[in-house]
């Protein structure tokens, strides 16, 4: 064994590589697994020493490599990585610490309980609130539900965590009709059913109708779970948070979760702050960080203002856990775990409020710059663009054809979605590196394959 020295060298050759081709290497591969799988080849019998591995590694790995933490991958809610939250994610790997126990790392448990606490301050969030660093959106938006179902039933007398839903007072759960999916997903892991969640009536854009949802509510038997949004992931739109908090509130044992995994940090901006107004008044929300703050997956923020519920939820307990409420695994679903939340904190203090402001007016005034140009180009821009999603229809092709072209093609990535029940293309602005220059270059050459299978 060489120490560690050789394969860091290594892995920092192929980064700095990988990283300085991201501007101009095409953007989508060609899928052959195959390939790549035969490159790696089959579990040998002698080991290899560490710095050969990565140089065989890496060169079966690149040919399957999408360039989608750069700056023209405008699929999905996709960020990238800042080069300040890269390098904190190196030292987290470096330092191995395990972020169960404040214990095992009384370094890691402060950066992150500091990270946790400068990220309520930029989302306008509740300062009291507990944090849980979790992996996603959709695991974050678990947890949270796990401390829902325990408030909402503590409230009535049963004590779910020790006796289970068999037999407990039914929870009325409803939904936004254009929630997320992770959504439903962890309401069927928490056992509420999907079947079971009454979807509450929206408008053109995904907003939730707070008149909808009150004459759903009205009459609900027992405790009620309220899930909104901020940023559909479609349209962008964020729920009429203040009104529906609002609703809300009007009900005894009412809960309502906010799945804000990129809207919410409109509120890190003064100039779309106005969309998640009202975001504070709820009891719970999730929030990517490897989306829109731009740092490694996988990373979000669990985000709870009754941390006793919380930790209640999710805590474990053993003889040899030296277990205290404010220990970082009584807020997550993971027991051992990196900690994520070095990143965040080094994402947070290198943009500052005014760096979290302007990456996140960036994008959306990009998102603006290409809406109009699609506009100006005849493409149907189908929803009002007030983050940085941009919704397309795109008259006299198949926009699955299209999609596939731009892939092949090379220049960005655009994916697709339903919407309304027809086929749209989605163009989501969330890297800090995307220029108007690429969203210009993008855009042309969008049209131009268009005009190509329009014939
Ligand atoms: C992306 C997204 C999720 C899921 O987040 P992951 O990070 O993929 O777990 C949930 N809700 C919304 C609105 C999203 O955009």
């Amino acid at each position: 064994m060489d120490g560690h020295g050789p394969a860091l060298d290594a892995a920092r050759r192929f980064a700095d590589r990988w990283l300085a081709s991201l501007p101009d290497r095409p953007v989508g591969v060609p899928a052959d697994p195959a390939a790549i799988r035969a490159r790696l080849g089959d579990l040998p019998d002698d080991g290899l020493d560490a710095a050969a591995v990565l140089g065989h590694l890496t060169a079966a790995l690149e040919p399957g490599l999408v360039a989608s933490g750069g700056p023209r991958y405008f699929g999905f809610v996709t960020g990238g990585s800042l080069p300040v939250a890269l390098a904190a994610d190196w030292v987290v790997s470096a330092t191995d610490q395990d972020a169960a126990v404040a214990v095992m790392s009384p370094g890691a448990a402060v950066v992150e309980e500091v990270a946790g606490r400068w990220a309520l301050e930029l989302l306008g969030l509740p300062s009291e609130a507990a944090v849980g660093f979790a992996t996603g959106a959709q695991t974050a938006n678990i947890a949270c539900l796990a401390a829902a179902r325990h408030a909402l039933l503590a409230a009535t007398g049963w004590d779910v965590e020790a006796d289970g839903l068999a037999g407990a007072p039914t929870v009325t759960v409803l939904v936004g009709a254009a929630a997320h999916a992770t959504v439903v997903q962890a309401l069927r892991l928490l056992g509420f059913g999907a079947r079971h969640a009454v979807r509450v009536a929206a408008d053109a854009q995904g907003r939730m109708q707070p008149d909808a949802l009150r004459s759903t509510m009205a009459g609900a038997p027992g405790p009620v779970l309220v899930c909104a949004q901020a940023g559909q992931v479609n349209t962008g739109a964020c729920d009429p948070l203040d009104a529906v908090a609002a609703v809300v509130a009007e009900h005894a044992n009412a809960w309502l979760h906010v799945d804000g995994a990129f809207g919410l940090w409109a509120a890190a901006s003064p100039r779309r702050r106005h969309l998640v107004a009202g975001a504070e008044r709820a009891d719970s929300w999730a929030v990517d960080a490897h989306k829109w703050l731009n740092v490694p997956y996988d990373s979000a923020l669990a985000i709870v203002r009754d941390g006793a519920a919380l930790a209640t939820a999710l805590s474990v307990s053993a003889p040899y856990l030296p277990l205290g409420e404010a220990d970082p695994s009584t807020h997550t679903l993971e027991n051992s775990r990196r900690p994520r939340g070095i990143p965040v904190y080094a994402a947070l203090r290198a943009l500052g409020r005014t760096g979290a402001a302007d990456l996140v007016d960036r994008c959306c005034d990009l998102a603006l710059l290409a809406a109009d140009r699609f506009a100006a180009g005849g493409v149907e821009v189908v929803n009002d663009v007030v983050l940085n999603q941009v919704l397309l229809r795109v008259p006299g092709v198949d926009v699955a054809d299209l999609a596939r072209a731009v892939a092949e093609d090379g220049t960005c990535w655009v994916g697709r979605t339903l919407w309304d029940g027809a086929p749209a293309l989605r163009f989501s602005v969330s890297n800090w590196s995307t220029t108007p220059e690429d969203v210009d270059r993008s855009v042309d050459r969008i049209l131009a394959l268009r005009d190509a299978l329009a014939g």
